[in-house]
């Protein structure tokens, strides 16, 4: 893929078009969150936009302000009605190759329901 294009049909587009099935927790115009087919915790919960961006450089540069701080509270409420507030919860958005992005549609992981640990596998800094 060449980078910085929107595949219009990459994985992420498919399930917001409903053409794949996906486990929704909370979807409206804007905002579509679905169960991580693979989860890394008891909760783990991908927010992705219905509009058409890369990632999170892609969304930040062109997506309206309003729009992103819908987006960023959107994910709050989800935490928060998923009882994520009281222990905590970890917010993810992977951009580019170093960060092993998957799939080129913006999302965010929220990922709780245990302690996580350190933030990147193997790390013990932030401990
Ligand atoms: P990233 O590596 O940040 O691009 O994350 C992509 C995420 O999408 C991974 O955690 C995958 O497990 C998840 N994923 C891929 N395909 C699906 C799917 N069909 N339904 C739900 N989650 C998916």
């Amino acid at each position: 893929m060449e980078e910085g294009v929107y595949d219009k049909n990459n994985i992420f587009a498919k399930i917001i078009r409903g053409e794949i099935p996906a486990k929704k927790v909370y979807e409206d115009e804007k905002v579509l969150a679905f169960n991580d087919i693979q989860p890394a915790a008891p909760v783990h919960i991908l927010v992705v936009t219905k509009g058409e961006y890369v990632s999170f450089n892609d969304f930040v540069q062109k997506a309206k302000a309003e729009e992103v701080k819908g987006f960023f509270a959107r994910i709050q409420k989800i935490a928060e009605e998923q009882g994520l507030d009281k222990n905590g919860y970890r917010i993810i958005t992977n951009h580019g190759s170093d960060a092993s992005q998957s799939v080129f549609h913006f999302h965010v992981h929220i990922i709780g329901g245990r302690p996580l640990g350190a933030l990147i596998p193997g790390d013990t800094s932030h401990r």
